[in-house]
C-alpha cells in the first residue's frame, strides 16, 4: 500500500527546514570573503610585476554572490589594448613569479585559453597555517571587456529581483557537489550549468513565474551602442538598472509567486526528472519561453576545434545549455555521455526524494548523501 504522507504543508516545512540547515552551511563566512579579498589583493601585485598596468579582476560566484564556503575565487588578469602575440607569454611569466611566492601553481595545457590553477591540489609541502594558501584560485587572462564579467553581472541583476535564487543556487551547488555531477573536469556540469537551469525554470516553467526573461525586452531609445552589442558581435543588453527592475516586477508579475524555496525546490528537481527533453531540448535563458532544440542550433554530433595555440578540444553536445550572450557556446559541452547519464540519474533520484517517495527520513539522511 502506498505510504501515507502527511499533508503538504508539513511536508514543505521539512524541505524548508532541511534546505535552511544546508543553505546556512554553505554560505561563507564575513571571515572567509575578507580573505578572499585579501588574497585577490596579494595575487595582483605579483601579477604586476609581470605587468605593471594590467589589474586583477574578480567574476565568478564570489563577485555574483552565490559563492559557497568550497567556491574558487575566479580572476581574470586584464590588459588593456590589443591582445598579445603569445597568449602564454604572460602566464609562463606569471607561474613562475607566483611558484617563488610559495603558491602551489598548475598550468593547464590543454585548455581553450590559457588558465593557472592557484591552490588546487593539496601540497603537503604546504604552509597549511595560511588560509590563504587553502583557496583554490583560477586565473585566466583577458580584456575588461570579456563576456565572463558580463554573464556574472547579469547572474546578479536575476538575484536581485528575486531573494529566493541566491538561497536556491546554493542548496543545488552543494547537492551537486556532494553527488560529485559538478565538475567540468570529470564530464560533468559547472556550477556556472546549474545556475542557467535554475534561472530557466523560474522564468519559463514555474507558475506564475518567479523571474522575468531580463534579456527579451525592447532596449530602450538613446541606449548607448557599447551597451547594446559587444565588440565580437554579440548581443549584450538586457534590463539592469534597480528601477527597471521595479518596473518589470510591477509590470511582469514577477512578485505574484508566493511559492517558498522549498516547494520552488520540488519543481526544479521534478522538471529536470520529467519534463525536460535532454536528447532534444537547449536551454537558453535569453529566448522567449527559454527553450530552444539541437536540430534548430544545428547542435548535434561533437565537433573537433582547435585555436590559435594550436591546442584541440571537443564540443559536444550531450546535454545542451545556451550561454546567454555568446550564443554559440555551449556551457554543458564538458559533459560526457556518462556525465550526463549521471546528471540524470542524480535528478531522478533527487526528485524522488524531495516528494518523500522512500519517506521523509530518507529525504533527511540521504538527499546530500556524499556520492
Ligand atoms: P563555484 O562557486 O562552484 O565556483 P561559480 O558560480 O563561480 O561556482 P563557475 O562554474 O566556477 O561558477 O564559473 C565561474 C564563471 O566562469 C561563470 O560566471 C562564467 O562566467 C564562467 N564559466 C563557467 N563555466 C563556463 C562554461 N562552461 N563556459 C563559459 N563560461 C563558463
Ligand atoms: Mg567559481
Amino acid at each position: 500500500a502506498p505510504r501515507q504522507l502527511p499533508p503538504i504543508e508539513d511536508q514543505l516545512k521539512v524541505i524548508n527546514e532541511v534546505a535552511e540547515k544546508y543553505i546556512k552551511a554553505a554560505t561563507p563566512s564575513e571571515e572567509d570573503l575578507a580573505i578572499r579579498k585579501e588574497l585577490k589583493e596579494d595575487l595582483e601585485k605579483i601579477c604586476q610585476q609581470v605587468s605593471p598596468n594590467g589589474t586583477l579582476e574578480l567574476f565568478g560566484s564570489v563577485a555574483s554572490g552565490f559563492a559557497t564556503v568550497n567556491s574558487d575565487l575566479d580572476l581574470i588578469f586584464c590588459e588593456d589594448g590589443e591582445p598579445r602575440e603569445d597568449p602564454f607569454e604572460v602566464p609562463i611569466k606569471l607561474t613562475e613569479k607566483l611558484k617563488q611566492a610559495g603558491f602551489n601553481i598548475l598550468m593547464l595545457p590543454k585548455t581553450r585559453v590559457p588558465i593557472i590553477k592557484v591552490n588546487s591540489t593539496p601540497d603537503p609541502n604546504q604552509d597549511t597555517s595560511d588560509p590563504k594558501k587553502a583557496i583554490a584560485v583560477d586565473i585566466g587572462f583577458g580584456h575588461k571587456s570579456d563576456l565572463a564579467f558580463r554573464n556574472t553581472e547579469l547572474l546578479q541583476t536575476y538575484a536581485k529581483c528575486d531573494a529566493r535564487l541566491k538561497p536556491m543556487v546554493l542548496f543545488v551547488k552543494w547537492w551537486s557537489k556532494m553527488r560529485k555531477i559538478n565538475n567540468t573536469y570529470r564530464g560533468t556540469l559547472s556550477s556556472y550549468g546549474y545556475v542557467l537551469m535554475i534561472i530557466h525554470y523560474l522564468i519559463n516553467i514555474v507558475k506564475p513565474p518567479v523571474l522575468v526573461n531580463l534579456q527579451s525586452w525592447g532596449i530602450p531609445e538613446g541606449t548607448p551602442e557599447s551597451e547594446v552589442r559587444h565588440k565580437d558581435g554579440w548581443n549584450i543588453w538586457y534590463w539592469k538598472e534597480h528601477k527597471e527592475q521595479e518596473l518589470l516586477a510591477q509590470n511582469g508579475g514577477i512578485t505574484s509567486n508566493k511559492a517558498d524555496i522549498g516547494l520552488l525546490l520540488r519543481g526544479f528537481f521534478e522538471y529536470y526528472a520529467k519534463d525536460f527533453e535532454w536528447n532534444h531540448h537547449v536551454i537558453s535563458i535569453r529566448t522567449k519561453g527559454g527553450l530552444l532544440t539541437k536540430v534548430e542550433k544545428d547542435w548535434k554530433s561533437a565537433i573537433h576545434r582547435s585555436n590559435k595555440a594550436e591546442v584541440e578540444y571537443k564540443d559536444r553536445y550531450l546535454f545542451a545549455i545556451e550561454d546567454p550572450f555568446e550564443t554559440t557556446h555551449n556551457i554543458s559541452r564538458t559533459c560526457s555521455s556518462t556525465g550526463v547519464k549521471r546528471i540524470r540519474f542524480e535528478f531522478n533520484r533527487a526528485s524522488r526524494l524531495i516528494h518523500f517517495f522512500s519517506g521523509e527520513q530518507a529525504f533527511r539522511d540521504t538527499f546530500f548523501e556524499e556520492a
